[in-house]
């Protein structure tokens, strides 16, 4: 990466590469600190192997250095903003941080924490401390620092990041993402998605997470396009910035499509330049994939996870809207396959299993946790994803649910994403959660979480009797809770576990 930055700089310069509230960084700006930080991390004995993390809202800091890691060799551990002080202190102990870079406004929460952390070094990576004995101030470092430009050799076995999975089912593990894991993504990505050096990208989900960082965000500057970066998600911003800087792509969770058409603005934005939004990270409901394609918006739907480097299945453009609901196909380079309970691949469409996916973009393996890493990939380097799908008669594949998440009702299986889908096209449903409480009739029964459109009003038998017209009997909710809003996380996930524990 630290490389062929370099040479996208060499060759683009003067382009924009990220603009980040109202101000623009060229390549060559951008080039510049990546070798300044560089600098700085390797005088205080970063080398390759060592650990650097970057705790912070969206800010281009966190491009710089992530590229200013993969010059030196360093591993780079982005981290979820959201956590808490133990939290952040579980997984710098676990990575073995050497060095720490964090914005101003996420010094507090590691303050009661920071005497019990392993990191030897720590950056205020931008912002106003108080404290800059403690947080020294990293851009006056990086002013004074001797560049290093240039990267040192990487083997595409190196490991370039870990990247803690964000936890929705249980506690973070670390998983190694390695130069070849971040190479093979861009070749499937170049291979399915159209990216163009003109393109420009708006992102605004959490780039620590791998669906704002490497779905379409690094191939971007591959190809020497631009990005408009956001510090956070906010629906009228993402409507107001696609206007004013003609934005050509978008990654978004299913929530900020969700937010965004939601918003008083939406009717009246100028989307017309955008070209297509890739949406993942969650199952999107088909309402809403039917509400923005009425508008002209082209939504790709594509699945991964933090394992498999980002994408592991795509929808490309022509099939979009041919195959709604459906996640697409494998990239060239890489396998999906489902697997049966007995842990053999099974051949009949239709039929449900667990998804699997092979190839170069699959993590190396869990940080520190051989046991947990031999329970994911098997003997023949299948990765076990723990979601539930089947592919159609075309091969396209479909993503039921998480494992975890399925609700076992009276002996039937009942995967909440489908109930949702169905759910949220009712008229009062703003936001919607499936999920399985026990039941000692039936073992577990269905519960819709729902929260309402402003003014609205909802009763168990009304909700019961519009999803009996498109749903069978078995995964018709038996409750309905009511909510002000759904718990959900950096990037939009719900947060079940949550919903099940209240
Ligand atoms: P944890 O693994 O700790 O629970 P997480 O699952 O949120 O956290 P990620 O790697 O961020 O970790 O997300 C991957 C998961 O997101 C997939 O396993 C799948 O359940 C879900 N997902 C991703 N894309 C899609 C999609 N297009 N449709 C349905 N589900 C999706």
């Amino acid at each position: 990466m630290g490389q062929w930055f370099t040479e996208r700089a060499a060759r683009d310069g003067q382009r924009p590469a990220i603009t980040f509230a109202g101000h623009t960084l060229s390549y060559a700006d951008m080039l510049l600190q990546i070798d300044q930080l560089a600098g700085v991390l390797q005088s205080g004995g970063i080398g390759k192997g060592s650990r650097v993390a970057y705790l912070g809202f969206n800010h281009p800091m966190f491009f710089v250095a992530l590229f200013a890691c993969s010059k030196l060799g360093a591993i780079f551990v982005p981290l979820n903003f959201r956590l808490t002080g133990p939290e952040f202190e579980y997984i710098l102990n676990d990575a073995g941080v050497h060095t720490l870079l964090a914005d101003a406004e996420h010094l507090a929460v590691l303050d009661p924490v920071r005497e019990r952390l392993v990191c030897q070094r720590y950056w205020c990576a931008h912002g106003q401390t108080s404290d800059a004995a403690r947080w020294p101030d990293l851009a006056q470092a990086m002013a004074c620092s001797t560049p290093v430009a240039q990267a040192v050799a990487l083997h595409q076995d190196d490991v370039a990041a870990i990247m803690y999975t964000s936890g929705t089912t249980g506690k973070p593990k670390g998983a190694m993402l390695t130069v070849g894991n971040f190479w093979w993504n861009h070749v499937n990505e170049l291979v399915m998605l159209d990216v163009r050096p003109d393109d420009v990208l708006l992102t605004s989900a959490p780039v620590f997470h791998i669906g704002a960082l490497n779905v379409l965000a690094l191939t971007n500057f591959l190809k020497g396009a631009h990005m408009v970066l956001h510090r956070s998600f906010d629906p009228a911003a993402a409507l107001r910035d696609i206007a004013q800087y003609r934005v050509t792509t978008l990654f978004a969770v299913p929530a900020m499509l969700l937010f965004m058409t939601q918003h008083a603005d939406f009717a009246a934005a100028d989307t017309s330049t955008l070209r297509y939004v890739m949406c993942g990270g969650a199952p999107c409901p088909e309402p809403l994939l039917h509400l923005l394609a009425e508008r002209g918006i082209l939504v790709q739907q594509g699945y991964g996870l933090t394992e498999t480097a980002a994408m592991a299945t795509a929808l490309s453009n022509e099939w979009s809207s041919r195959k709604i609901g459906s996640v697409g196909v494998p990239p060239l380079l890489t396998e999906v396959c489902i697997m049966d309970s007995a842990g053999q691949p099974v051949t009949v469409a239709q039929e449900r299993g667990e998804v699997c996916v092979r190839g170069m973009n699959i993590t190396r393996g869990y940080w520190n946790q051989a046991e947990a890493t031999q329970a994911a990939i098997d003997g023949q380097h299948w990765f076990r994803t723990g979601d539930v799908g089947y592919f159609d008669e075309q091969g396209f594949y479909y993503i039921c649910d998480r494992v975890k998440d399925m609700v076992i009702t009276g002996g039937e299986n009942v995967y909440p994403a489908e109930v949702e889908s169905v759910l949220f096209g009712h008229p009062a449903v703003s936001e919607v959660a499936v999920i399985g409480v026990p039941d000692p009739q039936w073992g577990e029964a269905v519960v819709a979480v729902v929260a309402l459109k402003p003014g609205a009003e909802l009763e168990l038998e009304a909700l019961r009797e519009f999803a009996s017209l498109h749903l069978a009997r078995y995964k018709i909710p038996k409750h309905l809770r009511i909510v002000d809003a759904l718990p959900r996380n950096a990037t939009g996930k719900i947060l079940k576990y949550k919903l099940r524990e209240g």
